[in-house]
Protein backbone atom coordinates (compact mmCIF):
# COMPACT_ATOMS: atom_id res chain seq x y z
CA UNK A 1 0.00 0.00 0.00
CA UNK A 2 1.36 3.51 -0.93
CA UNK A 3 0.27 6.20 1.56
CA UNK A 4 -0.26 9.76 -0.07
CA UNK A 5 2.34 12.52 0.94
CA UNK A 6 -0.67 14.31 3.08
CA UNK A 7 1.87 16.31 4.24
CA UNK A 8 1.57 18.88 1.62
CA UNK A 9 -2.53 19.41 2.82
CA UNK A 10 -1.57 19.31 6.48
CA UNK A 11 -2.28 22.47 7.90
CA UNK A 12 1.05 24.44 9.24
CA UNK A 13 1.20 22.99 12.73
CA UNK A 14 2.79 25.35 15.18
CA UNK A 15 2.89 27.19 17.97
CA UNK A 16 0.42 30.40 18.02
CA UNK A 17 1.32 34.15 17.69
CA UNK A 18 2.92 36.52 20.02
CA UNK A 19 0.37 36.47 23.09
CA UNK A 20 0.45 38.85 26.30
CA UNK A 21 0.14 35.72 28.35
CA UNK A 22 3.42 34.48 27.09
CA UNK A 23 4.97 37.42 28.14
CA UNK A 24 6.70 38.35 31.83
CA UNK A 25 5.46 41.88 32.72
CA UNK A 26 8.53 43.46 31.80
CA UNK A 27 8.27 42.04 28.03
CA UNK A 28 5.02 43.35 28.17
CA UNK A 29 5.49 46.74 28.89
CA UNK A 30 8.54 46.55 26.51
CA UNK A 31 6.39 45.31 23.48
CA UNK A 32 3.56 47.83 24.09
CA UNK A 33 6.03 51.08 24.01
CA UNK A 34 7.62 49.11 20.77
CA UNK A 35 3.99 49.64 19.62
CA UNK A 36 4.14 53.24 20.06
CA UNK A 37 2.11 53.36 23.56
CA UNK A 38 2.53 54.14 27.27
CA UNK A 39 3.84 51.42 29.20
CA UNK A 40 0.94 51.40 31.64
CA UNK A 41 -1.50 50.27 28.67
CA UNK A 42 0.56 46.82 29.29
CA UNK A 43 -1.17 47.07 32.86
CA UNK A 44 -4.50 48.20 31.50
CA UNK A 45 -4.26 45.01 29.09
CA UNK A 46 -3.23 42.37 31.86
CA UNK A 47 -6.09 43.56 34.09
CA UNK A 48 -9.03 43.09 31.43
CA UNK A 49 -7.50 39.61 30.56
CA UNK A 50 -6.60 38.39 33.58
CA UNK A 51 -8.63 40.64 36.29
CA UNK A 52 -12.04 41.01 33.58
CA UNK A 53 -11.86 38.00 31.79
CA UNK A 54 -12.08 39.48 28.56
CA UNK A 55 -10.59 40.26 25.10
CA UNK A 56 -13.36 42.35 23.92
CA UNK A 57 -11.70 46.24 22.68
CA UNK A 58 -15.05 47.41 23.20
CA UNK A 59 -15.14 46.73 26.85
CA UNK A 60 -11.54 48.18 27.23
CA UNK A 61 -13.31 51.83 28.11
CA UNK A 62 -10.03 53.26 29.60
CA UNK A 63 -7.60 52.84 27.10
CA UNK A 64 -8.13 55.27 23.95
CA UNK A 65 -10.43 53.46 20.92
CA UNK A 66 -7.63 54.29 18.66
CA UNK A 67 -4.98 52.16 20.59
CA UNK A 68 -7.79 49.22 21.52
CA UNK A 69 -7.94 47.34 18.16
CA UNK A 70 -3.81 47.30 17.68
CA UNK A 71 -3.06 46.28 21.56
CA UNK A 72 -5.36 43.71 21.21
CA UNK A 73 -5.01 42.33 17.43
CA UNK A 74 -0.76 42.58 18.60
CA UNK A 75 -1.13 41.26 22.09
CA UNK A 76 -4.10 39.13 22.36
CA UNK A 77 -4.73 37.60 19.07
CA UNK A 78 -7.13 35.15 19.35
CA UNK A 79 -6.32 31.33 20.51
CA UNK A 80 -9.34 29.65 20.03
CA UNK A 81 -12.69 29.54 17.92
CA UNK A 82 -14.75 27.43 19.91
CA UNK A 83 -16.05 24.92 17.57
CA UNK A 84 -18.74 23.00 19.86
CA UNK A 85 -19.93 22.94 23.04
CA UNK A 86 -21.74 20.31 24.89
CA UNK A 87 -23.37 20.21 27.73
CA UNK A 88 -24.80 17.36 30.00
CA UNK A 89 -25.77 15.90 33.63
CA UNK A 90 -28.42 18.46 33.74
CA UNK A 91 -25.88 21.57 32.24
CA UNK A 92 -23.47 20.34 35.08
CA UNK A 93 -20.64 19.73 32.69
CA UNK A 94 -19.58 21.41 29.82
CA UNK A 95 -17.42 20.47 27.28
CA UNK A 96 -15.51 22.77 25.06
CA UNK A 97 -13.95 21.82 21.69
CA UNK A 98 -11.72 24.53 20.94
CA UNK A 99 -9.66 24.97 17.26
CA UNK A 100 -6.52 26.98 17.66
CA UNK A 101 -5.10 28.95 14.83
CA UNK A 102 -3.31 26.08 13.04
CA UNK A 103 -6.35 24.14 13.08
CA UNK A 104 -5.38 21.94 15.87
CA UNK A 105 -8.13 20.54 17.99
CA UNK A 106 -8.14 21.30 21.48
CA UNK A 107 -10.95 19.87 24.64
CA UNK A 108 -11.58 21.21 27.90
CA UNK A 109 -13.95 20.51 30.14
CA UNK A 110 -15.55 22.69 32.90
CA UNK A 111 -17.86 20.47 35.67
CA UNK A 112 -19.95 22.23 38.55
CA UNK A 113 -20.22 20.22 42.08
CA UNK A 114 -22.25 21.71 45.34
CA UNK A 115 -19.30 23.29 46.78
CA UNK A 116 -16.66 24.56 43.45
CA UNK A 117 -16.41 24.43 39.99
CA UNK A 118 -13.11 22.76 38.07
CA UNK A 119 -12.25 23.21 34.45
CA UNK A 120 -10.05 20.20 33.43
CA UNK A 121 -7.60 21.73 30.45
CA UNK A 122 -5.55 19.91 27.81
CA UNK A 123 -1.48 20.70 27.74
CA UNK A 124 -0.86 19.14 24.71
CA UNK A 125 -2.70 18.64 21.48
CA UNK A 126 -2.58 14.74 21.63
CA UNK A 127 -0.21 12.71 23.55
CA UNK A 128 2.59 10.81 23.17
CA UNK A 129 2.28 8.29 25.91
CA UNK A 130 0.49 5.87 24.13
CA UNK A 131 -1.90 4.16 26.85
CA UNK A 132 -3.84 1.44 25.89
CA UNK A 133 -6.80 2.29 27.20
CA UNK A 134 -6.89 6.08 26.83
CA UNK A 135 -8.45 7.53 23.55
CA UNK A 136 -6.27 10.48 23.86
CA UNK A 137 -2.96 8.41 23.23
CA UNK A 138 -4.08 6.18 20.58
CA UNK A 139 -3.93 9.03 18.36
CA UNK A 140 -0.40 10.03 19.68
CA UNK A 141 1.20 13.59 19.85
CA UNK A 142 0.43 16.66 17.53
CA UNK A 143 1.72 19.68 19.45
CA UNK A 144 2.46 20.90 22.81
CA UNK A 145 0.28 24.14 23.73
CA UNK A 146 1.79 27.44 24.42
CA UNK A 147 1.44 28.84 28.11
CA UNK A 148 -1.32 31.14 26.62
CA UNK A 149 -3.15 28.49 24.97
CA UNK A 150 -3.60 26.65 28.28
CA UNK A 151 -4.38 29.56 30.14
CA UNK A 152 -6.58 30.72 27.79
CA UNK A 153 -8.93 27.55 28.26
CA UNK A 154 -9.21 28.55 31.95
CA UNK A 155 -10.12 32.44 31.11
CA UNK A 156 -12.63 30.85 28.96
CA UNK A 157 -14.03 28.36 31.55
CA UNK A 158 -13.74 31.11 34.42
CA UNK A 159 -15.96 33.39 31.84
CA UNK A 160 -18.64 31.20 31.02
CA UNK A 161 -18.73 29.29 34.77
CA UNK A 162 -18.82 33.50 35.91
CA UNK A 163 -21.41 34.13 32.98
CA UNK A 164 -23.62 31.59 33.94
CA UNK A 165 -23.34 29.14 31.04
CA UNK A 166 -23.51 25.77 33.56
CA UNK A 167 -26.50 25.04 34.88
CA UNK A 168 -27.10 26.14 38.27
CA UNK A 169 -26.54 29.80 37.81
CA UNK A 170 -23.30 32.00 38.47
CA UNK A 171 -19.85 30.44 39.80
CA UNK A 172 -16.56 31.32 40.27
CA UNK A 173 -14.28 28.65 38.66
CA UNK A 174 -12.24 27.38 41.46
CA UNK A 175 -10.14 24.79 40.64
CA UNK A 176 -7.91 23.93 37.89
CA UNK A 177 -6.92 20.35 36.62
CA UNK A 178 -4.27 19.46 34.25
CA UNK A 179 -5.95 16.11 33.64
CA UNK A 180 -7.38 17.24 29.90
CA UNK A 181 -5.42 15.85 26.28
CA UNK A 182 -1.84 15.72 26.75
CA UNK A 183 0.84 14.44 29.34
CA UNK A 184 1.79 18.26 31.30
CA UNK A 185 5.19 17.37 32.37
CA UNK A 186 6.46 16.45 28.72
CA UNK A 187 5.42 20.49 28.22
CA UNK A 188 7.65 21.37 31.39
CA UNK A 189 8.45 25.04 31.11
CA UNK A 190 5.23 25.83 29.35
CA UNK A 191 3.41 24.29 31.77
CA UNK A 192 4.81 25.92 34.98
CA UNK A 193 4.31 29.43 33.73
CA UNK A 194 1.10 28.57 32.78
CA UNK A 195 0.79 27.51 36.59
CA UNK A 196 1.86 30.88 37.85
CA UNK A 197 -0.37 32.93 35.04
CA UNK A 198 -3.46 31.01 36.49
CA UNK A 199 -2.44 31.18 40.09
CA UNK A 200 -1.22 34.80 40.35
CA UNK A 201 -3.28 37.57 41.51
CA UNK A 202 -4.82 40.24 39.22
CA UNK A 203 -3.50 42.16 36.72
CA UNK A 204 -0.68 39.01 36.79
CA UNK A 205 -2.69 36.48 36.48
CA UNK A 206 -6.31 34.91 37.22
CA UNK A 207 -5.63 34.78 40.96
CA UNK A 208 -7.12 30.54 41.58
CA UNK A 209 -5.04 29.61 44.67
CA UNK A 210 -1.83 26.80 44.27
CA UNK A 211 -3.82 24.45 45.98
CA UNK A 212 -6.63 24.16 44.03
CA UNK A 213 -4.47 23.19 40.88
CA UNK A 214 -3.58 20.01 40.37
CA UNK A 215 -0.65 18.55 37.59
CA UNK A 216 -1.67 14.66 36.37
CA UNK A 217 1.67 12.69 35.38
CA UNK A 218 2.08 9.42 33.54
CA UNK A 219 5.29 9.72 36.52
CA UNK A 220 8.08 11.64 33.96
CA UNK A 221 10.53 10.76 37.57
CA UNK A 222 13.25 13.75 36.41
CA UNK A 223 10.43 15.83 35.80
CA UNK A 224 8.48 15.32 38.74
CA UNK A 225 11.87 15.84 40.75
CA UNK A 226 12.67 19.33 39.48
CA UNK A 227 8.52 20.30 39.92
CA UNK A 228 9.19 19.52 43.88
CA UNK A 229 11.75 22.32 43.52
CA UNK A 230 9.69 24.59 41.69
CA UNK A 231 8.40 26.31 45.32
CA UNK A 232 4.63 25.60 44.16
CA UNK A 233 2.43 24.26 46.29
CA UNK A 234 0.16 22.93 43.59
CA UNK A 235 -1.41 18.83 43.50
CA UNK A 236 0.57 16.58 41.65
CA UNK A 237 -1.41 13.45 40.85
CA UNK A 238 0.35 10.03 39.96
CA UNK A 239 -1.57 7.57 37.09
CA UNK A 240 -0.31 4.23 38.65
CA UNK A 241 -3.08 2.49 37.35
CA UNK A 242 -0.99 -0.94 39.11
CA UNK A 243 1.06 -1.47 41.75
CA UNK A 244 3.20 -4.00 39.80
CA UNK A 245 6.02 -3.57 36.80
CA UNK A 246 4.80 -5.94 34.72
CA UNK A 247 1.28 -5.09 34.15
CA UNK A 248 2.23 -1.14 34.25
CA UNK A 249 4.59 -1.59 31.43
CA UNK A 250 1.51 -2.53 28.90
CA UNK A 251 -0.92 -0.08 30.77
CA UNK A 252 1.21 2.78 31.10
CA UNK A 253 4.41 2.38 28.52
CA UNK A 254 6.75 4.73 29.73
CA UNK A 255 6.79 2.25 32.88
CA UNK A 256 9.85 0.69 30.83
CA UNK A 257 11.57 3.58 31.59
CA UNK A 258 10.55 4.49 34.93
CA UNK A 259 9.50 1.96 37.52
CA UNK A 260 6.87 1.99 39.86
CA UNK A 261 9.49 2.17 42.97
CA UNK A 262 10.86 4.78 40.89
CA UNK A 263 7.93 7.12 40.29
CA UNK A 264 6.74 6.15 44.24
CA UNK A 265 10.04 7.61 45.32
CA UNK A 266 9.49 10.99 43.26
CA UNK A 267 6.07 11.22 44.24
CA UNK A 268 7.71 10.88 47.89
CA UNK A 269 10.38 13.22 47.42
CA UNK A 270 7.10 16.11 45.85
CA UNK A 271 4.88 14.86 49.17
CA UNK A 272 8.15 15.83 51.56
CA UNK A 273 9.30 19.20 49.66
CA UNK A 274 5.62 20.54 49.53
CA UNK A 275 3.79 18.98 52.44
CA UNK A 276 1.38 18.18 49.48
CA UNK A 277 -0.67 15.03 49.72
CA UNK A 278 -0.04 13.40 46.20
CA UNK A 279 -3.21 11.96 44.37
CA UNK A 280 -2.71 8.50 42.84
CA UNK A 281 -4.92 7.70 40.02
CA UNK A 282 -6.11 4.41 39.58
CA UNK A 283 -8.35 3.36 36.61
CA UNK A 284 -10.26 0.50 37.07
CA UNK A 285 -10.38 -2.03 34.59
CA UNK A 286 -12.42 -5.19 34.65
CA UNK A 287 -9.86 -8.33 34.99
CA UNK A 288 -6.60 -6.36 34.03
CA UNK A 289 -5.89 -4.80 37.09
CA UNK A 290 -8.84 -5.33 39.90
CA UNK A 291 -7.39 -8.21 41.24
CA UNK A 292 -7.62 -8.60 45.36
CA UNK A 293 -3.94 -9.35 45.72
CA UNK A 294 -3.11 -5.94 43.55
CA UNK A 295 -5.20 -3.80 45.95
CA UNK A 296 -3.20 -5.36 49.00
CA UNK A 297 0.06 -4.54 47.33
CA UNK A 298 -1.27 -0.83 45.94
CA UNK A 299 -2.19 -0.29 49.60
CA UNK A 300 1.02 -1.70 51.12
CA UNK A 301 3.13 0.26 48.79
CA UNK A 302 1.55 3.17 49.25
CA UNK A 303 2.22 3.37 52.71
CA UNK A 304 5.71 2.43 52.73
CA UNK A 305 6.51 5.55 50.41
CA UNK A 306 3.95 8.03 51.00
CA UNK A 307 2.35 7.13 54.47
CA UNK A 308 -0.08 9.84 55.56
CA UNK A 309 0.77 11.71 52.50
CA UNK A 310 -1.91 10.19 50.09
CA UNK A 311 -4.75 9.46 48.39
CA UNK A 312 -5.82 6.85 45.88
CA UNK A 313 -8.58 8.33 43.29
CA UNK A 314 -10.67 5.19 41.63
CA UNK A 315 -11.64 5.84 38.63
CA UNK A 316 -13.94 3.39 36.95
CA UNK A 317 -12.47 2.53 33.69
CA UNK A 318 -14.51 4.79 30.83
CA UNK A 319 -14.43 2.45 27.54
CA UNK A 320 -13.13 4.01 24.72
CA UNK A 321 -14.04 3.43 21.04
CA UNK A 322 -12.96 -0.16 19.87
CA UNK A 323 -11.33 -1.22 23.12
CA UNK A 324 -12.28 -4.88 24.74
CA UNK A 325 -11.71 -3.53 28.12
CA UNK A 326 -14.53 -2.01 30.49
CA UNK A 327 -15.11 -0.87 33.97
CA UNK A 328 -15.15 -3.26 36.75
CA UNK A 329 -18.09 -4.52 38.38
CA UNK A 330 -19.61 -2.92 41.35
CA UNK A 331 -18.98 -5.39 44.11
CA UNK A 332 -15.48 -6.00 42.48
CA UNK A 333 -14.67 -2.25 43.07
CA UNK A 334 -15.99 -1.98 46.29
CA UNK A 335 -13.74 -4.58 47.47
CA UNK A 336 -10.88 -3.12 45.75
CA UNK A 337 -11.48 0.39 47.67
CA UNK A 338 -11.78 -1.29 51.05
CA UNK A 339 -8.22 -3.34 50.78
CA UNK A 340 -6.42 0.30 49.85
CA UNK A 341 -8.40 1.71 52.77
CA UNK A 342 -7.81 -1.31 55.15
CA UNK A 343 -4.00 -0.73 54.46
CA UNK A 344 -4.34 2.42 55.71
CA UNK A 345 -4.73 4.39 52.62
CA UNK A 346 -7.69 6.87 52.19
CA UNK A 347 -9.28 5.73 48.73
CA UNK A 348 -12.30 7.17 46.77
CA UNK A 349 -14.07 6.32 43.63
CA UNK A 350 -14.00 9.49 41.50
CA UNK A 351 -17.52 10.35 40.29
CA UNK A 352 -17.15 10.54 36.39
CA UNK A 353 -18.77 13.74 34.28
CA UNK A 354 -19.49 13.71 30.98
CA UNK A 355 -20.22 10.25 29.59
CA UNK A 356 -22.55 11.09 26.99
CA UNK A 357 -20.56 13.41 26.01
CA UNK A 358 -17.28 11.97 25.33
CA UNK A 359 -15.91 13.76 27.79
CA UNK A 360 -14.95 11.50 30.62
CA UNK A 361 -11.77 10.98 31.45
CA UNK A 362 -9.66 9.56 28.96
CA UNK A 363 -12.24 10.31 26.20
CA UNK A 364 -10.60 13.54 25.09
CA UNK A 365 -9.62 12.65 21.41
CA UNK A 366 -11.20 15.49 19.83
CA UNK A 367 -10.99 14.42 16.23
CA UNK A 368 -13.14 17.03 14.54
N1 LIG B 1 -1.12 12.45 30.92
C1 LIG B 1 -1.58 12.79 32.24
C2 LIG B 1 -2.85 13.61 32.28
C3 LIG B 1 -3.98 13.28 31.34
S1 LIG B 1 -5.02 11.89 31.60
C4 LIG B 1 -1.76 11.52 33.05
O1 LIG B 1 -1.73 10.45 32.49
O2 LIG B 1 -1.90 11.62 34.26
C5 LIG B 1 -5.92 12.15 33.08
C6 LIG B 1 -6.28 10.84 33.78
O3 LIG B 1 -7.30 10.10 33.07
C7 LIG B 1 -5.08 9.91 33.88
O4 LIG B 1 -5.05 9.34 35.16
C8 LIG B 1 -5.42 8.86 32.85
O5 LIG B 1 -4.75 7.65 33.07
C9 LIG B 1 -6.92 8.75 33.01
N2 LIG B 1 -7.58 8.06 31.90
C10 LIG B 1 -7.21 8.03 30.62
N3 LIG B 1 -8.04 7.28 29.89
C11 LIG B 1 -8.97 6.81 30.74
C12 LIG B 1 -10.11 5.98 30.58
N4 LIG B 1 -10.45 5.50 29.39
N5 LIG B 1 -10.86 5.71 31.68
C13 LIG B 1 -10.52 6.22 32.88
N6 LIG B 1 -9.47 7.01 33.09
C14 LIG B 1 -8.69 7.30 32.03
Amino acid sequence: MTSLPLVFDAPKRGLPPRHLVDLSAEERQAAVVELGERPFRARQLSNHYFGRLTVDPEAMTDIPAASRERLVGELMPRLFTEVRALTCDEGATRKALLRAHDGTLVESVLMRYPDRATVCVSSQAGCGMACPFCATGQGGLTRNLSTAEIVEQVRLAAAAARDGRLGGGPVRLSNVVLMGMGEPLANYRRVIAAVHRICDPAPAGLGISQRSVTVSTVGLVPAIHKLADEGLAVTLAVSLHTPDDELRDTLVPVNTRWKVAEVLAAARHYAERTGRRVSIEYALIRDINDQPWRADLLGQLLHQYLGALVHVNVIPLNPTPGSQWDASPKPVEREFVRRVNAAGVPCTVRDTRGQEIAAACGQLAAQG
